[in-house]
């Protein structure tokens, strides 16, 4: 079977099991003051070039709400994408962790808001008013919901927008190593340079078994988040299992190495669907994912020769305006990963010209 639902059908990579098995071999400190973790830190604090407080958890869905409850009172608002994650994706953890702030959708096409847009939306919640949410934290994705990009410019334009409304802005960071590498940029450059405040900075997509690192630039702004952490019941006890997936993920450019390779593997398939006649690609394929409207019969040849890809939202507000899936077509999400062979594109490639 080849199986390009998602890049977390895949498992944790050799690198990072046997980073597990060492940190396993002897007692160590417990509640994240494990070696592994702090040294993981500190890895962080040489790649990001930057003073940071960094913070382990299992799950994405932890790192953004945690990250943004951080950010945001109980009567704030959190402007995001209207497709984002944070929005769709986890089952309303950002509400309930800031303890009722509102998410507040901005539309914009392939997943990416506009500086404009925000701007606009923004003020629809004027500062001091009583009758409504306060504007207290942007949240970018990066790689976006519909596998696109942010440039630095594009970024620097929404943290302007942001800081001037005197709000911090949040980086969902769930593909961050696959938009580094499109982007060839620093990680400095990409966050905290182009006025990214908070990053959740993801792992597991990439490599690790279970590992998300939330980071906070100014050191300052974490200062309740060990409890909240806690009381999320994200303190892992035996924290070093943590530590060491994010210290053997950071290691001898593991975690480049990867996304390099699922992003050269989805430009393969990126090009080889171009070239097939009845298959259109709505949004761009800038990292590890590829969004393709292929005929209903080509959705079914997938399916017979055990090919998944993951279906999309026909209805999807992130379409281009012109763009919409008719009702012979199937709209399909292929994420390639670390493990991703030059095969499978090729099988892939091969069943799609075949139908
Ligand atoms: C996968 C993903 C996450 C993290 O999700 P979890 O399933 O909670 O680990 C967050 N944001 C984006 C954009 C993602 O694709």
């Amino acid at each position: 079977m080849i199986n390009l639902a998602s890049d977390n059908v895949v498992g944790a990579s050799r690198v990072v099991l046997e980073a597990i098995l060492a940190a396993n071999a002897a007692p160590e400190a417990s509640y994240g003051s494990d070696r592994f973790s702090r040294e993981a830190e500190s890895r962080l604090k040489a790649i990001f070039e930057h003073d940071l407080k960094a913070y382990f958890v299992t799950t994405g869905t932890a790192a953004n709400a945690l990250a943004l409850a951080a950010l945001c009172p109980p009567w704030g608002a959190v402007f995001c994408h209207e497709e984002s994650h944070v929005a769709d994706d986890e089952c309303g953890a950002p509400e309930m962790f800031t303890a009722g702030a509102k998410l507040v959708g901005v539309p914009g096409v392939a997943g990416k808001i506009t500086s404009g847009a925000l701007e606009h939306v923004i003020k629809r919640y004027p500062r001091g008013a009583i009758k409504a949410v306060q504007p207290s934290a942007v949240s970018l994705s990066q790689v976006t919901e519909c596998g696109t990009i942010y440039t630095l410019d594009e970024i620097k334009a929404l943290s302007a927008v942001a800081h001037a409304h005197s709000i911090p802005v949040h980086m969902d960071g769930a593909r961050f190593a696959n938009a580094l590498l499109s982007l060839g940029c620093s990680p400095a450059a990409m966050t905290w340079k182009a006025g990214v405040d908070v990053l959740s900075f993801g792992a597991t997509k990439n490599g690790c078994l279970a590992c998300e690192a939330v980071i906070f630039f100014d050191p300052a702004k974490a200062a309740d988040f060990e409890f909240r952490r806690k009381r999320s019941g994200h303190t892992v006890s035996k924290g070093r299992l943590l530590g060491a997936q994010m210290l053997a993920y950071l290691q001898d450019d593991h975690w480049l190495n990867n996304a390099k390779h699922a992003n050269a593997m989805a430009a393969e398939l990126n090009t080889g669907f171009k070239s097939i006649a009845g298959v259109r690609l709505p949004w761009a394929t800038e990292a590890n994912e590829v969004f393709a409207i292929v005929p209903r019969r080509m959705a079914d040849a997938f399916t017979k020769a055990d090919i998944a890809a993951a279906s999309w939202y026909t209805e999807s507000v992130s379409l281009p305006r012109d763009e919409y899936v008719k009702a012979d077509e199937v709209f399909l999400r292929f994420v390639t990963s670390f493990q991703t062979k030059p095969e499978e594109i090729a099988r892939v490639l091969d069943v799609a010209r075949t139908a």
